[in-house]
Formats: C-alpha cells, sequence, structure tokens
C-alpha cells in the first residue's frame, strides 16, 4: 500500500514514531493507503523548518512570491487528471464533481492570491498638513492552516495561498481522513523545486498532533476551517498565547423560498444546495423554509427531484453523488435521520444506507433525504448533519422566516428566492449571516469577505481580507 509521507523542509519523510493509519476509500470501504499518526515532535520539526525558511521568504518581493504562485498553480493544472482522480477516490465524491470544482478552485486559489498581492494597497491617514499617518502590512512568522476533508485541497489552497503571498511559512495540517491531495501537492512542490520549509505539510490526527501546532510558540497565526466543537477547543487552548485566529466553522443554513419565487431555478437550486457533495458542505442549504402558498408543490417538485438524482460510483459520470466520506460519518447521518423519525418527521425520500452492487457493496452511501414536521427548533433542525438531509418547513409571512431563520446558534450562509427584489434586499438585511445569496446558491467571488456569524466563525478571510489577515499592521506617523 502507497505510504503518504509528511512534507518538511522539502523532503518527504516518514513520521518520527513510523507509526501509520489506514486510509479508506469511501467509495468500497477498502484501505487503499497508509497516512502518518505524526506526532508533537513532527510538529516541531516542520515548525523548526518553516521558521528557518521564514527568515529568508519574509524577504521575497512581492513578484518572487507571486511567480511561485503561479509556477505551483501550473503544476496542479498540469497534473490536474491526477488530482482530479485522487481527490474522488480519498473523498467519495463524484470524479464530475472534484473536476468542475475541487481542482480548478485549488489552482485559481493560488493564482488569485498570487495576483492579489501585487494589486494590494495600504491606508494613509492625513492630518491636516501636521503628519501623515501610512500603514505598514508585514508577514507575521509561521502560519497553521488547518483544513477539514470535505474539500480538501480546495481549502488546503484557500489557507496556504495567501499565508504565502503574504511572506509567511506555512505549518499545513489536512484532514487525516482525506490527506492524499495535500501528499500529493508535496510531491508536486518537489518536483518543482519549491523553496525548502516554505511550505511544510504534517499528516496525523488532529486530537493528537493539533495541540501541539495551535500552541506552538513558534506559531503566531492559526487559519482553521472545521467544525465548531473543534473551533471552540482551538480557541480555548490559543487563548493565553494571543495567536491571531481566524476559525471558519459550521453552518445550519436557510434556503428561503418565497411564493413570488422562479419556481423550477428554485427548486433545482434548492436541490443543488442540499444535496452536492452529498450535503457535506458547509454552506449547504439543510433548512428549506417554503412559504405556505407553494409549499405543497414545492414539497413534491424537490421530492421528484430528489428521487431521480443517482447516488452511485464516483467515478461514473451519470452518478450525481458519490460515498460520503467514512464509515463513522455515515453512521452519524443515519444516528440523525433516525433522530428525526423520532422527533415526529415525515420521511417524504431516502432515509436509507444505500447498498451498491460488488466492489462498492462496503462502500458508505445515503440517499438524499427529505424531512418535513419538524419543529424550527427542534435538534435536527439546530445541529449540523453534514450530509444528503434537508427539512422542509412551511412559513406565512416575511417576519416568520427571518426569526425561524435566524433562530439557530449558527450564521454562516442563507440563500432567499424572490422576484421581488426589494424584498429580496430587506430580508439579506434582516438575516444574520457571513455571506447571503438571493436567487442563487453558492456563487463564489473570491475577493468577498467570506466567514460566519454566532457559532460559524470568528473573523473573515477571502480577498483581501486574506491578506489582512495573514499580515500586521504597522503605523507610521511623520511629522510634516
Ligand atoms: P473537524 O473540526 O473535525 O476537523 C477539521 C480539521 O481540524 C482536521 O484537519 C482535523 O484533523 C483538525 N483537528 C481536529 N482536532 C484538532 C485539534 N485539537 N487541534 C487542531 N486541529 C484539529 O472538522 P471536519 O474535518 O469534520 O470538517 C467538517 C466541518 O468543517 C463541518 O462542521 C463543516 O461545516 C466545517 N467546514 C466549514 C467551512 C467554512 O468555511 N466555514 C468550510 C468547510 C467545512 P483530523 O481530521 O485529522 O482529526
Amino acid at each position: 500500500m502507497e505510504k503518504i509521507l509528511n512534507y518538511i523542509n522539502g523532503e518527504l519523510i516518514e513520521p518520527s514514531s513510523k507509526i501509520y493509519i489506514e486510509n479508506i476509500d469511501p467509495s468500497c470501504g477498502k484501505a487503499y493507503s497508509l497516512v502518518p499518526d505524526s506526532c508533537a515532535d513532527d510538529v516541531n520539526e516542520a515548525v523548526k523548518s518553516a521558521k528557518v525558511a521564514y527568515s529568508f521568504w519574509s524577504k521575497t518581493t512581492k513578484q518572487e512570491r507571486s511567480d511561485i504562485l503561479n509556477k505551483l498553480a501550473d503544476a496542479i493544472e498540469e497534473n490536474f487528471d491526477m488530482l482530479v482522480a485522487a481527490e474522488s477516490r480519498d473523498n467519495g465524491k463524484p470524479l464530475s464533481l472534484a473536476a468542475k470544482v475541487d481542482i480548478p478552485r485549488a489552482s485559481a486559489n493560488l493564482r488569485f492570491f498570487a495576483g492579489a498581492i501585487l494589486h494590494d494597497s495600504s491606508d494613509v491617514h492625513e492630518m491636516d498638513g501636521e503628519a501623515i499617518n501610512y500603514t505598514l502590512r508585514v508577514p507575521i512568522g509561521v502560519a497553521a492552516c488547518i483544513s477539514p476533508w470535505n474539500l480538501p485541497l480546495y481549502l488546503l489552497t484557500w489557507k496556504i495561498a495567501p499565508a504565502l503571498a503574504t511572506g509567511n511559512t506555512v505549518v499545513a495540517k489536512p484532514s487525516e481522513i482525506t490527506p492524499m491531495t495535500a501528499y500529493l501537492l508535496s510531491k508536486i512542490c518537489k518536483e518543482i523545486n519549491f523553496p525548502k520549509g516554505v511550505l511544510n505539510i504534517v499528516h496525523g490526527r488532529g486530537e493528537k498532533l493539533g495541540d501541539a501546532l495551535t500552541t506552538h510558540q513558534d506559531v503566531p497565526i492559526v487559519s482553521f476551517t472545521g467544525g465548531s466543537d473543534t473551533g471552540k477547543h482551538i480557541s480555548k487552548i490559543t487563548a493565553p498565547y494571543f495567536k491571531k485566529l481566524s476559525l471558519e466553522l459550521g453552518g445550519k443554513n436557510p434556503n428561503i423560498i418565497f411564493d413570488d419565487c422562479d419556481f423550477d431555478k428554485a427548486v433545482s437550486t434548492a436541490s443543488r444546495a442540499a444535496f452536492t457533495n452529498q450535503g457535506q458542505i458547509c454552506l449547504c442549504g439543510s433548512r428549506v423554509f417554503v412559504q405556505n402558498k407553494i409549499y405543497e408543490k414545492f414539497k413534491s417538485a424537490l421530492v421528484d427531484k430528489a428521487k431521480k438524482l443517482i447516488v452511485g460510483d464516483p467515478k461514473s459520470s451519470n452518478s450525481h453523488l458519490g460515498a460520503v466520506v467514512s464509515e463513522e460519518h455515515m453512521n452519524k447521518i443515519l444516528l440523525k435521520i433516525n433522530e428525526a423519525k423520532k422527533l415526529g418527521g415525515i420521511l417524504l425520500c431516502g432515509g436509507e444506507r444505500l447498498i451498491l452492487e460488488g466492489e462498492l457493496k462496503n462502500g458508505y452511501y445515503i440517499q438524499p433525504t427529505v424531512f418535513e414536521n419538524l419543529a424550527y427548533d427542534c435538534s435536527i433542525n439546530n445541529e449540523e448533519i453534514f450530509g444528503p438531509v434537508v427539512t422542509l418547513i412551511p412559513f406565512e409571512s416575511e417576519d416568520d422566516v427571518i426569526m425561524m431563520a435566524n433562530s439557530s446558534e449558527f450564521g454562516l450562509s442563507a440563500s432567499i428566492f424572490t422576484k421581488d427584489i426589494s424584498r429580496g434586499h430587506r430580508v439579506a438585511a434582516k438575516i444574520d449571516s457571513g455571506v447571503i445569496w438571493i436567487n442563487t446558491w453558492l456563487l463564489r467571488d473570491l475577493r468577498i469577505p467570506f466567514g460566519g456569524m454566532k457559532n460559524s466563525g470568528v473573523g473573515r478571510e477571502g480577498g483581501f481580507n486574506s491578506l489582512k489577515f495573514f499580515t500586521e499592521p504597522k503605523n507610521i506617523c511623520v511629522k510634516i
């Protein structure tokens, strides 16, 4: 079985313990590679290497860093097919999704920040002829970039690109559940002579090595994307060290369908928002609020659509959904489905594990699932399930739906469907979410501030916000 290796100081190396964990292909439930079970010693080596590299990388010009990031983006594009196949196999997502979204976004992230760093500007505050203040933005040091399993290379590059573009060096920790494309990226880095120590990747279990990384005295900045409980833990243990922290966490996003919407578009977008990537996107719309007048019609159209979705072999171009990421995660989703039934939820479609044939019979497949008759404030409508499960909730008025949408402890994203654009603006202004779409979903402009309110996170990344996060502002006041 192929052994995934850590990437430290430009070298692909074994974990110090020589202990590995099996990496499972979720489409068939079989181990197909081995992931390092790294520990604090490996983290310390990676941080040491990043600290040494910081002394030269932080002095490179913006143009030099931009060129190197673009070179890495070129190499990702040259290895496109290999990365697409690897992402699909490691995560269980359809090959078509990895080809359309994950891998193109990985190179786009690098190119975006390679460009942004050249076009950034900083503030000047003029004091009526007495003095001029200007702000320098300087890199901070070694950045810890911790990313989850749902969009592995996409979210890893979303963090490392701005960190490196601004002159920091990085120790990245991908999810141990989906380590493969991060490993392939490190192999690519080696091939293109990426400067040694600037990017380091340590694989392993977050619970074992996470604290060593986030509390390391030589790591002043931590960018984390993952679950809210892990975010809470990181926030707590790093607090005494006054680190710069960005947390992009979970969501339980409302999808609000008014009766004057473009009906067909609202149905197809709600289905996409519910089931893309098997519902494992933090931005998925898992609470679908539908205005009373069109509730029954919308319900039957959405259920009809969900029933027609093909759950199957991620490699097949016919599959709309592949496998969920792991057996543990599949069981967690199935437990939530049972809980929804116990709470009186009416199952409109799905609700079961799907057993495919042949090689795939032990894979982790779940049917697209739609519930109704669950109170807006019950546990199912408040906890993130992170699977292909949505609930339909009827509403009467704008005020009702705003109250219900905002009742969640999360506040990541929301979608609103209406042809009345004034209403769209009015409702959007009252919804407590960091990202709100009107008449669409997941339309991403890399320049926008991205992040959540309430338990969905702290801080914003994206565009110039990322460049700000990964730099320290230094004000200089010049007396005239
Ligand atoms: P987790 O919080 O379990 O893990 C995220 C990352 O943190 C993984 O690399 C994990 O490693 C690592 N980790 C775990 N424990 C620690 C620790 N003590 N210290 C440091 N790192 C640690 O999330 P999932 O991987 O399960 O991802 C799903 C979650 O991510 C969902 O809640 C989803 O909403 C959220 N998410 C949020 C996004 C956003 O932009 N707001 C985008 C995408 C996902 P390991 O896996 O090896 O344990």
